[in-house]
């Protein structure tokens, strides 16, 4: 599918959380205090933070059948079919390719390197997500090779808006959008700001949650 359909079927559930709908299936990254959903096919989880690894809203979107892919110290805190992944494994889950990728603190020290925390690859409809997680602009994003970026632009525990134009820079995607903002940390504002100035780089498409 073309980039710009494949988009119109993300959903942006607040703060980190998105439901990606795609190949038959609903995939879910870092459900938090989500108000509706529907069942997830595949839970991602980013890391163990409580706004990230939220059990009781996973309880909420879960099935029988749905497989949770996350780091250890999440798999620790969660039931069922749960895949512990580390930063560069590849699985394919329900036909999903799957890619776990880095995702760690620079100029700060909420999310260390040696936590094996997560960001996400994804492929949909042939279209590559990449969910960034918690992270600052890592060397690595060089290498991601995505065609839609979800990107955190609130600064404080992760990349402000300004050094999230950069990542843009280095990652290249088609589409960006910003999240990590309105429920903890960031403001509208800063979401904004990041589509101002990335416009040069990239398409920006601003959902509501
Ligand atoms: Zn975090
Ligand atoms: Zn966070």
């Amino acid at each position: 599918m073309e980039v710009h359909d494949v988009v119109k079927n993300i959903t942006w559930l607040g703060h980190d959380g998105f439901l990606i709908k795609g190949d038959g299936k609903a995939i879910v990254i870092d459900p938090f205090q989500v108000k509706e959903c529907e069942p997830a096919d595949i839970i991602l989880v980013t890391h163990e933070h409580y706004d990230h690894c939220s059990p009781e809203d996973i309880k909420k979107i879960r099935k029988e059948s749905t497989v949770i892919v996350t780091e250890a110290d999440s798999a620790k805190k969660l039931s069922g079919d749960v895949r512990a992944v580390q930063p560069g494994d590849k699985l394919t889950v329900s036909g999903i390719p799957i890619e776990a990728v880095p995702a760690y603190n620079k100029n700060k020290n909420f999310h260390p390197e040696q936590n094996g925390w997560l960001g996400f690859i994804v492929t949909v409809d042939g279209v590559r997500i990449y969910h960034a997680g918690d992270t600052d602009l890592i060397p690595e994003m060089d290498s991601f090779k995505t065609d839609i970026a979800l990107l955190p632009v609130s600064g404080t525990y992760v990349m402000t808006a300004e050094e999230a134009v950069e990542a843009a820079k280095m990652i290249k995607p088609k589409i960006a959008i910003p999240m990590h903002y309105d429920a903890i940390v960031g403001s509208a504002d800063d979401a904004r700001r990041f589509c101002d100035a990335v416009a040069g780089t990239c398409e920006t498409v601003l959902l509501s949650s």
